[in-house]
């Protein structure tokens, strides 16, 4: 049974539609996803084969418990997918169409990187003023916008770039992760039997987190449907934080155009939150002006002020989350896993991991540099893909000296440019000058280095003969050990045990996940380590998970914590002077807030550490556009808004600009408790005169600034 009766009745009509296009538009914690699940348990019950169902959700973990709650309800086998995954399964089947092997491998950001590095070296542009990084941000942005290289730009170094970079990937047969989307694309742009194929394959389409779709993904979902036209979107425009990335949430607002004949259905039940919660969270995001209306109200009872803390630097504000912690799951009986800690950037995380190391309290990053992303195991998983490709570069380029074989960066260059010249695969070619001394009169190979070479070739036979008759965990240990790895890491030898360790999982995870799949191949367990290792958190035993708010999305947990509620880093200072990205801050401020179901604090600091010194904060904007009403000041020192005097409009926080009648213009200091009441210090006459004021008499207003 698809659990019909724990569905309200607008969740009800959204499952039982049937054919057409649907959208369900509704704010946080409505139950989008939950419909979503819901419906596909109802097809299969009207007798719809899994087989002919997608769902595309945002991250792969949530594509797996989309996975796993089907197979619970309904015991079938729906895809459930990402985009950029579902990107790669067409692609793998159909990409010689667009003349890549479909052997390709997936570089993720750091292969992206160097390759791109490579092109900016061999077209004899520096790096000056940040070259690589603006290069690297307008190709993904041209990709997701839909555009190859053929399309010109008004900036000549930027077509050639591009198309020099896309030119490299061919030869590299790799795809970085844009490409995943933009060939998808492109593929059925071009050709008319994988147009028919793909909209063919999926009779119906459902689609999480619709909002954040970029013109790419908009254009995918078009082409797949566009013969059955079962295409069902969930999402709230409100919570689309990846226009960096390219989305659109325009998409969403615009679907009816884009479906003729859309059914629309709003929920507007949240069952999630508290009202506090709630409430805070709406109150917030009316303070965006280009924004769909909606309510939202929650029968979870009005619940607690959200706690607000305020102090003197990112130390103490680690130590107020972890006592918070602590004193929380012991009140409230709520275990580690239903806790987390968002911050906008993620260097903010170590503060937060020492104060959980020190008390022992486990813990795991969701995103940042994750487990797949670390050396050693890039290094293996490297060592991997030579074994399937022979025109991997960059592979080719991290394996070659590990260990050391005397082959110095000179001598690649020149091997890397010869094979290039020559149009053949780079493994190939190195056998080749192996095999003929006299091949390539530009590559001069001293004795030791042909060795070098050598050795490494035979390395990568060895092992790609014995890869048939061995599991994949057999053979990333064949891996280590032939290739002397552990030698290798000893050179580093602080390191060392962490490194071993690392190793030690990823052959137990490559064990587990052989185990799980009915026929597991090298390839496709790469392919699904590169594509997770941007969201994914290890997790054993029950822990506090942190993570950037961009990746709190669709998440909830019962307590939350969102550090760092300061001015130029959450608004972040990217977005400060410009209105459109400065609302997208804060629909991620109403996405981290609404993520809480009892629990929210949020936390900002008068010093921070940031971009090489110390600096003095100011508190966030949006702490002063929640209403007093639903904060409760848990600071030792300076912020308070709960207990402003009634007729004072607001409580003003340091740094504010503020007006007194007499004094005129001046700047908050500190602000405290007297026996009159609140009490502000401020700075007048451009920091010649500071005076002490009651807030209920000194009657300051905001200065605008
Ligand atoms: P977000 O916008 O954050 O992605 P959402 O709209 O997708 O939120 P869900 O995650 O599907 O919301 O649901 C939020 C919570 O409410 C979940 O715990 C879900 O199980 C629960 N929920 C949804 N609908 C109902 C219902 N009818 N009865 C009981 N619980 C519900
Ligand atoms: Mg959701």
């Amino acid at each position: 049974m698809a659990n019909i009766e724990e569905l309200n009745p607008q969740q009800m009509a959204a499952v039982n539609h049937v054919e057409g296009p649907m959208l369900v538009l509704a704010g946080a914690g409505s139950g989008k996803t939950r419909v979503v699940t819901h419906r596909i348990a109802r097809l299969i019950e009207i007798g719809i084969l899994p087989s002919d169902i997608l769902a595309v959700t945002f991250t792969n973990k949530a594509a797996e418990e989309m996975r796993s709650r089907i197979r619970s309800k309904k015991n079938a086998q729906v895809l459930a997918s990402t985009f950029h995954s579902l990107g790669a399964r067409i692609l793998r089947e159909s990409i010689s169409l667009l003349g890549f092997r479909n052997d390709f491998a997936i570089y993720d950001e750091d292969d992206r990187e160097k390759l791109l590095k490579g092109c900016l070296d061999q077209l004899r542009l520096s790096n000056e003023k940040g070259l690589l990084k603006q290069m690297q941000i307008d190709i993904s942005k041209a990709k997701n916008d839909n555009e190859g290289p053929e399309i010109k730009s008004s900036d000549p170094v930027f077509d050639q770039v591009y198309a020099h970079y896309q030119n490299k990937l061919k030869e590299c047969n790799a795809l970085d992760f844009d490409d995943l989307l933009f060939l998808t694309v492109k593929l059925l742009q071009e050709n008319e039997s994988a147009r028919k194929e793909y909209e063919n394959r999926w009779l119906f389409v459902l689609i999480d987190e619709y909002q954040d779709t970029n013109h790419s993904q908009h254009l995918l979902a078009k082409f797949l449907v566009a013969k059955h036209n079962n295409i069902f979107a969930v999402g709230d425009p409100d919570q689309s934080i990846y226009s960096w990335r390219g989305a659109r949430f325009q998409n969403i607002l615009n679907f009816e155009r884009d479906f003729p004949g859309a059914k629309v259905v709003t929920l507007d039940q949240n069952y999630r939150s508290t009202n506090m919660i709630l409430q805070a969270a709406n109150q917030l995001i009316t303070k965006n002006t280009t924004r769909y209306e909606k309510k939202l109200w929650s029968n979870l009872g009005e619940g607690s002020k959200i706690g607000i803390f305020m102090s003197q630097n990112e130390r103490r504000e680690a130590e107020f989350v972890v006592h918070k912690i602590l004193e929380t799951i012991r009140d409230h009986h709520i275990a580690y896993d239903e806790v987390a800690i968002f911050y906008r950037t993620n260097a903010q995380s170590r503060t937060f991991e020492d104060a959980l190391l020190s008390r022992r309290i486990p813990y795991v990053i969701v995103g940042g540099l994750s487990f797949y992303q670390r050396r050693e195991i890039k290094d293996i998983l490297s060592y991997l893909r030579m074994l399937i490709s022979n025109s991997d570069l960059i592979s080719f380029l991290r394996t070659i000296n590990i260990p050391r074989r005397g082959i110095g960066a000179t001598t690649l260059e020149k091997i890397v440019e010869q094979s290039a010249l020559r149009h053949i695969p780079i493994f190939s070619f190195c056998e080749d000058l192996c095999d003929q001394p006299n091949l390539c009169p530009e590559v001069k190979l001293g004795a030791k280095q042909r060795e070098g070479l050598k050795s490494y070739i035979s390395l990568i036979h060895r092992l790609r003969n014995q890869r048939p008759s061995l599991k994949l965990f057999e053979l990333i240990t064949e891996t280590i050990e032939a290739s002397h790895y552990l030698n290798h890491l000893q050179e580093d030898p602080e390191s060392l045990d962490d490194r071993k360790e690392n190793i030690d999982e990823l052959i137990g995870k490559a064990a587990e996940w052989e185990e799980e799949r009915e026929m597991p191949t090298l390839q496709q367990f790469l392919e699904e380590l590169t594509l997770r290792a941007n969201t994914e958190g290890q997790k054993n035993v029950p822990s506090v998970h942190l993570m950037t708010l961009h990746n709190s999305k669709g998440l909830e947990f019962s307590l939350v914590f969102i550090g760092g509620m300061e001015e130029e880093l959450f608004p972040h200072m990217n977005s400060l002077g410009n209105p459109e990205s400065l609302e997208e801050e804060r629909r991620l401020c109403y996405v981290g807030m609404t993520r809480a179901k009892r629990f929210l604090y949020l936390t900002a600091t008068s010093y921070r550490y940031m971009w090489g010194g110390p600096r003095l904060m100011r508190p966030s904007r949006f702490l002063r556009e929640v209403p007093a009403k639903y904060l409760k000041n848990d600071s030792p020192i300076v912020y308070e808004q709960e207990s402003a005097p009634s007729g004072d409009p607001e409580a003003f926080a340091i740094g504010d600009r503020v007006h007194h009648k007499e004094f005129g213009q001046g700047i908050v200091q500190k602000s405290f408790h007297t026996s009159f009441g609140l009490t502000y210090e401020v700075q007048f006459d451009e920091g010649t005169t500071t005076r002490t004021l009651v807030a209920k008499y000194a009657k300051l207003r905001v200065e605008l600034e």
